[in-house]
C-alpha cells in the first residue's frame, strides 16, 4: 500500500493553501471516483485535502433568478431540491438515472464534473492509455469501443465523458465557479472540458489547484419543461450509452426554444447546438426533430464497433421531443 497525506481544510482559502497548486496534492470531495483510481494505482497523489468542512453545501437563488449551486452540494440533496425539480426537472432526473442511492449521498456536484472516464484501458495499467500516460498510444482504437465516443474525439483518444448530471447541466448553460490562490474565475461549462486533440491527459480549462466552488444555472423558463433520457445496457447501476437532456417550448405549432444536449457520445457532454439551430422558429413535426438530430450527427465519426450510436441518438431526440410536444399540447 502507498502511504499518503490526509488534511481536512477548514475553509476555501484554507484548502487552496494546503493544495498549494502542487501536483501530487489531490482535493477530496465524496471520494467515490478519486479512491478508486487510487485503487487501480491510476492515481498516486502524494496528499489528499478533504472538502467535507467547507461552507459550499448550499443551494441559493441568484440576483439574476437562477439558481447557485455550491460545489460540495451531494447528487442526492441536488436531486431532491425542490427548486431543481420545478425548473430544471431534467436535472433531477439525470442525477437520479447516475449510480445508486448510496454513491449520490456521498458524490458530490464539484467531483461528478470532474470524475473521470470509464473507459476500462484507462483504469488497466497493462494497457496503452494516452490519457492516463501520454504518448503511450490508445488501446481502444483497435479494442473495446462499443461504448466510445463518435463526436469530437481524436486519434489519441476517443474515450467518453461519464457524467450524466453534466450533460443536464450543459443544455442549461450552467457556468462553473472557481478559486484559486491568484483569485476567482469562472468559464461556462460549455468551454470547461478541453478539445482531445492530441493531448487527452488535459481535460479542463480549470488551472491548476483550482477548487470549483459552485455551478450556477441562469434562469431558463423551457427548462421547465425538460426530460433527461438515459440508455445503458442494464436498467440501473449502469453508466450511459447514450443520454439525452432535452427541453422544448411549442407555441402555434412552431419550436419558440429548444435545448439539446447529448452524453455518452464525447469526450465532454456534448451540446447539439446545430440540431437547436435548425428546429428553432420550425414545425414541431418528427420530420423537423430527426432532420435536427442528423444535422448534428453528420459531424459524427463513428469507429467500427460504435456506429450504432448515431442510430440511438437520432431515435432518441424524436422520442423525448415528440413525448414533451405531446405533454405541452395536453
Ligand atoms: C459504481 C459507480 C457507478 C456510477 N454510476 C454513475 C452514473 O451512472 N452516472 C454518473 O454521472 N456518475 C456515476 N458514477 C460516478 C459518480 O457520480 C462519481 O464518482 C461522483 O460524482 C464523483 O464525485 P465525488 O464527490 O465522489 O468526487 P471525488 O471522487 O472525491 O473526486 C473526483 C475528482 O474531482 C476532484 N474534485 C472533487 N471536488 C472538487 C472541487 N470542488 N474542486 C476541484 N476538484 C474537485 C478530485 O480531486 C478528483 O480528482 C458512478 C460511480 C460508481 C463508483
Ligand atoms: S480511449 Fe482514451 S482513455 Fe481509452 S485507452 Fe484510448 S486514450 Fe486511454
Amino acid at each position: 500500500m502507498r502511504e499518503f497525506g490526509y488534511l481536512r481544510a477548514p475553509d476555501v482559502s484554507g484548502a487552496l493553501a494546503l493544495h498549494g497548486a502542487d501536483d501530487g496534492t489531490r482535493f477530496l470531495a465524496g471520494g467515490t471516483n478519486l479512491v478508486d483510481l487510487m485503487k487501480a494505482g491510476v492515481e498516486r497523489p502524494e496528499r489528499l485535502v478533504d472538502l467535507a468542512e467547507l461552507p459550499l453545501d448550499r443551494i441559493e437563488e441568484t440576483a439574476g433568478g437562477g439558481l447557485r449551486i455550491g460545489a460540495t452540494v451531494s447528487n442526492s440533496d441536488l436531486a431532491a431540491h425542490p427548486e431543481v425539480r420545478r425548473r430544471y426537472p431534467a436535472l433531477t432526473q439525470a442525477v437520479l438515472a447516475g449510480a445508486s442511492g448510496q454513491l449520490r449521498n456521498m458524490a458530490t456536484v464539484g467531483g461528478n464534473l470532474l470524475q473521470r472516464t470509464r473507459c476500462a484501458y484507462f483504469t488497466d495499467l497493462a494497457r496503452p492509455c494516452n490519457k492516463r500516460t501520454p504518448g503511450s498510444g490508445c488501446a481502444a482504437l483497435r479494442g473495446e469501443h462499443r461504448n466510445h465516443a463518435i463526436l469530437g474525439a481524436s486519434e489519441h483518444c476517443v474515450a467518453v465523458h461519464p457524467s450524466d448530471m453534466g450533460v443536464a447541466l450543459t443544455a442549461f448553460d450552467a457556468v462553473v465557479a472557481y478559486e484559486t490562490l491568484d483569485g476567482p474565475g469562472e468559464v461556462p461549462l460549455a468551454d470547461f472540458y478541453l478539445p482531445v486533440g492530441d493531448t487527452p491527459h488535459a481535460e479542463t480549462a480549470l488551472p491548476a489547484g483550482a477548487l470549483i466552488t459552485a455551478v450556477t444555472l441562469p434562469p431558463a423558463p423551457v427548462a421547465a419543461r425538460s426530460r433527461y433520457r438515459k440508455v445503458r445496457e442494464r436498467a440501473s447501476y449502469a453508466f450511459a450509452i447514450g443520454s439525452l437532456a432535452a427541453a422544448l417550448d411549442v407555441r402555434d405549432g412552431r419550436v419558440h426554444d429548444v435545448r439539446l444536449a447529448f452524453g455518452a457520445v464525447a469526450s465532454r457532454p456534448w451540446r447539439a447546438r446545430a440540431a437547436e439551430r435548425a428546429l428553432t422558429g420550425g414545425p414541431a413535426t418528427a420530420e423537423a426533430y430527426a432532420a435536427a438530430a442528423d444535422a448534428e450527427l453528420a459531424a459524427a465519426e463513428p469507429l467500427p464497433d460504435n456506429g450504432y450510436k448515431v442510430t440511438l441518438m437520432r431515435n432518441l431526440v424524436v422520442a423525448v421531443l415528440t413525448e414533451l410536444a405531446e405533454e405541452a399540447g395536453r
